[in-house]
């Protein structure tokens, strides 16, 4: 049987009996993998917390390409995020980023620009919790996996997409994009988002997370901003997030 060598990180456990664990890696050469990590509990080793959330591993695996679950045969530590690790906020925020990435990530969907995007936020979170770090890791990470939305002209008629209201405008989730008032009326789900939202939107997309840090965005626009994000988000969410429900706190508390 083949063994494969890889860079990942890990987004999730979940614990298999008493001594194993099962982990989902999102690696730089395979994509998102799950695999098995036999007598991760039973050792107190470094096989153990290098098996962990929050950690940036060498990973050696084996087993079948029909094989969804493959068994991780040896790991080394390459980062393991202690300025994420030692905050709460920023263990909610990076939690976020992985389980985002886990729910987002149908089948392998193998990309080395999302390991890196990965990688770099995470980097990011160990001195920052700026929500806008969320959203920009979110708009990248949808549009690299081919769900980025659609801004400019309407996208079920391609006019101009016009006001919804004064300084707003209709989006629909179920096309992706912006729509003009006329074909609002044959969408029930659309809703109408502050302008200000969607030039946002653009720029956490076309910009590096970096020239962000000075825009200045009010709490109002944050909590728009929310709002549009979950909105979009659940498009493509099968399942509810945890995670979404406590950055919700944290970001109400104006982070
Ligand atoms: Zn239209």
């Amino acid at each position: 049987m083949p063994l494969y060598k890889a860079n990942a990180i890990v987004l999730r456990t979940w614990d298999l009996g008493e001594n194993d664990r099962i982990i989902s890696i999102y690696t730089m050469e395979f994509g998102k993998i799950r695999g098995v990590a036999k007598g991760v509990k039973r050792l107190s080793t470094r096989f153990g917390s290098s098996t962990l959330p929050f950690t940036c591993i060498k990973v050696m695996f084996y087993g079948n390409e029909r094989n969804e679950l493959k068994t991780i045969s040896q790991t080394e530590i390459v980062k393991s995020f202690q300025g994420i690790r030692e905050n709460l906020g920023r263990i909610l925020y990076g939690s976020f980023i992985l389980e985002l990435t886990e729910h987002l990530i149908n089948g392998t969907h193998q990309d080395e620009r999302i390991f890196r995007l990965i990688l770099k936020y995470l980097t990011w979170l160990e001195h920052e919790t700026k929500g806008i770090i969320l959203y920009s890791f979110c708009f990248k990470l949808l549009c690299m996996l081919g769900f980025r939305p659609s801004l400019s002209n309407c996208v079920i008629c391609h006019q101009a997409a016009g006001e919804a209201d004064y300084n707003r405008i209709w989006f629909s989730r179920e096309d992706g994009g912006v729509i003009c008032p006329a074909c609002s009326r044959e969408r029930h789900g659309a809703i109408s988002v502050a302008y200000e939202v969607i030039e946002l939107t653009k720029r956490l997309i076309s910009e590096r997370v970096e020239g962000l840090q000075a825009y200045p965005v009010s709490s109002q626009l944050m909590e728009e901003m929310k709002g549009f994000t979950l909105y979009f988000l659940s498009q493509y969410l099968a399942f509810p997030m945890k995670s979404i429900g406590l950055i919700e706190e944290l970001m109400n508390e104006g982070n």
